[in-house]
C-alpha cells in the first residue's frame, strides 16, 4: 500500500506492487508508474491524503476551497493534453481512459482538475492536441484565440 495506515485500509488503494512515484527527468520531475497493465474504462485506484484548504504545488483541487495533497501518489501524476486517466474528485477514484501497458507513466489534465494552477508552465506531452501551455480550466478563459491576435495586430 502506498498510503500510511492511518489512512485506512481501502482494497482499491494503490499497491505498491502496482505503481511507484519515481523520478522520470529534470523537465518532468517525479511521476506515477503503473507496473500493471490496466485496462480502458477501469477505476484503478482510489486517491487519499490531506484535505487542505490552499493550493499548493502537489494539490488536486477538490471544490473552491478544499484541495487534496497526497504526496504519496496522486499528487504525482503528469500532466499531458492527451491523457490517459480521468480523475473524479468526488468518489476520490482514478479511472483509465484508454489500456495502458505495463511500466507505463500515468497521464492526467490539469485541466481536469484545477480551476486555476498553482504555476502555469509550457507544456512539452508531444500529442498532436497539446495545448503548448499548461493552465487549469479557468486559466484557459483567459487566453487570447490567435484569431482574435491577428485581428487585433492587423
Ligand atoms: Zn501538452
Amino acid at each position: 500500500m502506498l498510503y500510511p495506515a492511518i489512512f485506512g485500509d481501502d482494497p482499491l488503494f494503490p499497491k505498491a506492487s502496482d505503481f511507484e512515484v519515481v523520478y522520470k527527468d529534470e523537465a518532468s520531475g517525479k511521476g506515477v508508474i503503473s507496473y500493471r497493465a490496466l485496462k480502458r474504462g477501469d477505476v484503478i485506484a482510489r486517491m487519499s491524503g490531506h484535505i487542505i484548504n490552499d493550493i499548493r504545488q502537489h494539490t488536486l483541487q477538490i471544490s473552491n476551497e478544499k484541495h487534496l495533497f497526497d504526496p504519496y501518489f496522486s499528487g504525482y501524476f503528469l500532466h499531458s493534453c492527451s491523457p490517459n486517466i480521468s480523475l473524479d474528485m468526488i468518489n476520490m477514484t482514478v479511472t483509465a481512459l484508454e489500456d495502458i501497458a505495463e511500466n507505463s507513466y500515468l497521464y492526467m489534465d490539469y485541466a481536469e482538475t484545477e480551476d486555476h494552477l498553482f504555476k502555469q508552465f509550457p507544456c512539452s506531452c508531444g500529442s498532436s492536441n497539446c495545448r503548448g501551455w499548461v493552465g487549469g480550466k479557468k486559466d484557459m478563459l483567459h487566453m487570447i484565440p490567435e484569431q482574435v491576435m491577428l485581428t487585433v495586430n492587423s
